[in-house]
């Protein structure tokens, strides 16, 4: 669906499906040149990455590998609830491989800074970061971010793989959730 089909619950529409596309094959080209002649696995953090990973991965014109991991570091709400844990870890051993960890938003950065740790933990070659959004003024842990669609304000945003209570991810677009919706 696009943002017509929702429109009262959304108070803007920030990126667009085309904007989205265009700037994922920006960021495919860095990342593809950066790690040229390396081999590379990409790892999608479910369930709101699968829309950046599947777009992103096709974006690239070289072979690469893609594994996904599910952590859980929300309840079911708008807020972060500072508890992270693994529901589903990677399938892939990753000692000496170089990482590209894909998320759709950083908001206070609990999530990724707590599993960049963990997986530079399992002796890695690499591990970077490549989140489509990310909230600056959200931010509460150090999270060393090396690819990055757009910086956000500190508003709760949908679509494109990001829920409010696993609704809109099937949102082409990506807009701010209307407070009438959550409140
Ligand atoms: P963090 O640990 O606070 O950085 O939270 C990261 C996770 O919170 C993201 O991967 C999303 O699943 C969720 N999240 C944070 N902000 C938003 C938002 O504006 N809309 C939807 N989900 C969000
Ligand atoms: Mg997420």
């Amino acid at each position: 669906m696009d943002a017509s089909h929702v429109e009262n619950d959304l108070v803007n529409v920030i990126f667009t499906e085309e904007q989205i596309q265009t700037r994922l094959r920006e960021l495919a080209a860095e990342i593809e040149q950066d790690y040229a002649g390396k081999d590379l696995l990409i790892v999608g953090i479910l369930r709101g990455a699968v829309m950046v990973m599947a777009d992103l991965a096709r974006s690239f014109t070289r072979h690469l590998e893609m594994d996904w991991m599910a952590v859980s570091s929300y309840g079911s709400g708008t807020k972060s609830s500072g508890v992270v844990r693994i529901l589903k870890d990677l399938d892939t051993d990753i000692s000496g491989r170089h990482v590209v960890i894909v998320d759709e938003i950083i908001d206070t950065g609990l999530t990724l800074s707590w599993l960049t740790a963990n997986l530079a933990s399992r002796s890695p070659a690499s591990v970077e970061i490549c989140t489509l959004l990310r909230k600056p003024e959200a931010l509460t842990m150090p999270v060393d971010v090396r690819y990055i669609g757009w910086d956000i304000p500190n508003e709760f945003v949908v679509g494109y793989g990001l829920d409010y209570k696993e609704r809109y991810r099937n949102l082409r677009d990506i807009g701010t959730l209307a407070p009438h919706v959550y409140s």
